[in-house]
């Protein structure tokens, strides 16, 4: 892997990771330790050229703070669609100085396509589905050309649909690195206490999971903590990431 990744830079293309690859990753870093996985990742070279998406929501904190400590200079694209409480985008911008990242990329949708087909800034009451897909999917798109990979911080236990998350994902030829995949409620609170991390100003509200103002609801003890994303919809995630439907088996499509 890391060879072909140094290659691939040699020639500046694209790379086109396989099932394979992502197996091999898998398998290779099964149990380890969350920092070895991430130096050795970086230290090998096995990303390619990366990049951190963060929505600098409830636990954001602890991925960019793991990244930071070994790649400050690392991109942190961030979607800004124009629809984020004000207190997420004050939060994203203590959290950068205070980490010391130092590449924070903020992604607008296009002008032209919010007037021709959300001129009201309403569509997300009508079609979420497409809202998401002019204001985070073709935004993430197009940034991510030239990419090689991404780095996510999902993780498992959020809700059923993100259940058997793997390390590493198959997504369009990039690979898809999710180093908290593993991770419980209990170890990320405690890691939170242990480097003194702040806490997004809503989670004490009772928002366990945060996204853009208008779809994002308070959570009841016993739900899920995504429960309170597009309430009343079926929808569950945003289109940047489908639900797992591979259970760490990337010769399985995921379903779009
Ligand atoms: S989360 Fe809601 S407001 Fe944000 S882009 Fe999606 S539908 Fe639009």
């Amino acid at each position: 892997m890391a060879k072909t990744a140094r290659i691939l830079d040699v020639l500046d293309v694209q790379p086109a990771f396989t099932d394979s690859d992502i197996v091999q990753l898998n398998e290779r870093f099964a149990g380890a330790d969350t920092v070895n996985v991430i130096r050795a990742a970086f230290d090998e070279n096995l990303l390619g050229k990366t990049a951190i998406v963060s929505s600098f929501g409830a636990e954001s904190a602890i991925l960019l703070h793991l990244i930071g400590a070994i790649e400050p200079n690392i991109p942190v694209l961030f979607l800004d669609t124009g629809k984020h409480f004000p207190e997420t985008l004050s939060y994203r911008d203590a959290l950068v100085a205070q980490l010391g990242l130092t590449n924070l990329i903020n992604l607008t949708p296009s002008s032209e396509i919010l007037q021709a087909k959300d001129a009201t800034g309403l569509r997300w009451s009508y079609d979420p589905d497409g809202c998401c897909a002019i204001r985070k999917v073709q935004p993430l798109e197009k940034a991510l050309v030239g990419f090689d990979s991404t780095i996510t911080g999902r993780k498992g236990f959020q809700s059923k649909t993100r259940a058997g998350l793997a390390l590493f994902e198959r997504d369009n030829g990039r690979i898809k690195f999710n180093p908290l995949a593993g991770w419980t409620k209990e170890k990320l609170d405690a890691y939170v206490v242990m480097h003194e991390l702040p806490p997004h100003p809503l989670v004490s509200s009772g928002y366990p999971s945060i996204g853009c103002a208008p779809c994002t609801s308070k959570v009841l003890p016993g739900e899920d903590p995504r429960s309170g994303r597009w309430r009343g919809w079926e929808k569950v995630e945003c289109g940047i990431h489908t639900p797992v439907t591979m259970l760490g088996d990337p010769s399985i499509e995921p379903v779009f």
